[in-house]
């Protein structure tokens, strides 16, 4: 085991947040609990309250159309569990579209391109065609607003009821494709399908999850960075025009300034809460300061590699200076050099 010099606290924690039963993207269940500790540290409770009347917010339970009830938080969980499903053909699956390489540009070029293939999940966020394209609903930010609106001003109060229902399913949906991007191989273009023989980094955030319970809690309940307010006055992206897809990524991150998206300052969120906020979108942080199984130490690669990404590269970590490899013995009477 060989440490980065800057960011091994950080490699610990975006580490134990992984998950996923497709090996596409964090298992559903990892997504559920993250996107209830966002329910914790959000003004969705407030806005509940006092912008909609729900008196006790997200505790607050709502009826969809269709007969499913559930309260205003676990419709978030269910949207953030469901935005992982599997399309009427495998291929046609939600998660294949879960994936964003900061580094490519135009985003149409960012999607997964490698086993399999798949919109950015920047453009997949915004896109009218999501239920076109996989047959299991359409749960795009527009929609989501739409619904919004329609649970706000619809004349009959179960149709009301429904939208808003809807609306926060909707919002799942959405935090599962930022959360998506805390996940190396979806920053850095590796499907990564389970196999006999060896783990998904999303497996092993479950396993960690069901058999730590109380350090992946620990984890989830650190003080979040927030997203800097600026981030909503940056250039929009074609394809993706709405800012929250700055979230995702903000363009800051050139392929040559990785220090800097580690970089906080201290300021006040769009609503007004003081927290340490970040310029950078979730991927560029990821893909300039962790590597994944296919993909360590790819600078040496053409940039058009499918596998290519600058940092980190071998000179980032104390992998020469700390690793000294030694010579034992093995069964076989055969001598190995071991680390
Ligand atoms: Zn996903």
């Amino acid at each position: 085991m060989f440490l980065w010099r800057r960011h091994f606290v950080l490699v610990v924690g975006l580490t134990l947040g992984w998950p996923t039963a497709t090996g596409l993207a964090w298992e559903v269940l990892t997504h559920e609990e993250i996107s209830s500790r966002a329910v914790d540290v959000s003004s969705v409770d407030r806005v509940t309250r006092e912008a909609l009347g729900l008196t006790k917010g997200v505790d607050d339970t709502l009826l969809e159309d269709g007969g499913e009830q559930f309260s205003i938080r676990n419709w978030i969980r269910q949207g953030a569990n469901r935005e992982d499903d599997f399309g009427f053909l495998a291929l046609c699956s939600r998660f294949l579209n879960h994936f964003h390489q900061p580094l490519r540009s135009p985003w149409s070029q960012a999607g997964l391109n490698d086993l399999f293939s798949g919109q950015s999940s920047g453009i997949w966020a915004q896109s009218p065609n999501q239920s076109t394209l996989s047959g299991t609903g359409s749960w795009s930010w527009q929609e989501t607003r739409d619904r919004f609106y329609r649970g706000l001003t619809s004349p009959n109060k179960a149709d009301r009821e429904g939208y808003l229902a809807q609306t926060f399913r909707g919002l799942g949906h959405q935090i599962h494709l930022i959360q998506d991007a805390s996940s190396v191989p979806h920053t850095r273009n590796e499907a990564h399908p389970p196999s006999f023989w060896t783990w998904t980094i999303e497996q092993w955030g479950l396993q960690f999850q069901n058999t730590n319970p109380t350090s992946f809690a620990a984890i989830l309940g650190q003080t979040p960075i927030m997203p800097d307010p600026q981030l909503f006055s940056l250039s929009p992206e074609f394809g993706a025009p709405i800012p929250i897809s700055k979230f995702l990524d903000a363009n800051q991150y050139s392929g040559s300034n990785p220090d800097a998206t580690t970089s906080l300052t201290s300021g006040a969120t769009a609503s007004g809460q003081t927290a340490l906020l970040s310029l950078f979108g979730l991927s560029e942080y990821t893909n300039a300061n962790f590597v994944h199984r296919n993909t360590i130490f790819t600078d040496t690669l053409p940039q058009d590699h499918k596998w290519w990404s600058p940092y980190p590269r071998r000179s980032s970590t104390n992998i020469d200076t700390e690793i000294v490899p030694e010579l034992l013995a093995a069964e076989d009477g055969i001598t190995d050099q071991v680390v």
